[in-house]
């Protein structure tokens, strides 16, 4: 995969930890992991993004669910160490009807059980669209998961421009606006990711729906605030955006030629 980026001119990327539908990882091959963090000191690589299974839901409502989400995690904070001080990221889940406080209170339970003091991985709450049931819309509500846990300084928030739009926050005509209120909510100092997508719907919709970039209703114009934003300087972007290998080597180029650094 760090090929890949490079061919495409990236210089981070995000990577499934395993199938994003559910189960069982590769064994990593040592080797690998070795010529990968070559290229990648090589190269400069920013921070990568590994990004958990969708599947992973550990505010379910099924006991059986919520095991899968501790053995997954677990695991991957296991081989996350192969490529240590990188970033973890996942949606906090959906309580199911269970309600939002019951939701919080096991997202942060199974945290409390994964994070270990002297692990190098930071995980990623992402912020998420609030669509069903889901626990993220609100920044109020990764505030409270973080306040719950407690070696909180392994925990930190990856930004999502596309569900954080249909979560209700207004970027497009106010991206000042929301960064301070995560400031004032969570804390800008505990963003340490961004993936940078369009949303198919408008702002307040719920619903999920990635676009290419300019191709949704955030826009360039909107995309390029955000990566241009001096809060937001430095920080890792990963497109999640329907595309193929080609399309993502055009929107890095775009977006690249639309930075200021
Ligand atoms: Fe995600
Ligand atoms: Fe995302
Ligand atoms: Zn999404």
């Amino acid at each position: 995969m760090g090929k890949q980026a490079l061919e495409i001119n990236a210089d981070t990327f995000q990577f499934f930890t395993r199938n994003p539908r559910g189960g069982k990882a590769k064994d990593i091959d040592p080797e690998d992991v070795k010529r990968f963090l070559e290229l990648a000191e090589k190269n400069s690589f920013a921070k990568l993004v590994a990004h958990a299974p969708y599947t992973l839901n550990p505010c379910s409502g099924t006991e059986k669910v919520r095991n899968f989400a501790f053995t997954a995690m677990e695991d991957d904070m296991r081989r996350m160490e192969y490529i240590p001080g990188n970033y973890y990221n996942f949606h906090p889940g959906s309580h199911v009807g269970q309600g939002t406080e019951k939701g919080i209170e096991l997202i942060a339970d199974l945290l409390n059980r994964i994070i270990t003091p002297d692990q190098s991985t930071i995980i990623l709450l992402e912020t998420m669209s609030g669509k069903g049931s889901e626990i993220g819309g609100r920044f109020e509500e990764l505030r409270e998961i973080i306040d719950r846990v407690e070696i909180s300084d392994k925990l930190g928030v990856c930004m999502d421009t596309c569900h954080v739009s249909d979560a209700g926050y207004d970027i497009i005509n106010d991206l000042d606006g929301v960064l301070d209120e995560f400031d004032r909510v969570i804390g800008l100092e505990k963003l340490y990711a961004l993936h940078i997508n369009d949303s198919l719907n408008p702002a307040g919709s719920h619903k999920d729906r990635h676009a290419r970039i300019g191709e949704g209703h955030l826009g360039m114009e909107t995309i390029v605030n955000v990566i241009n934003h001096p809060k937001l300087k430095g920080l890792p972007c990963i497109l999640e955006t329907p595309n193929e290998l080609d399309g993502y080597a055009r929107e890095i180029e775009m977006l690249r030629s639309e930075y200021t650094a």
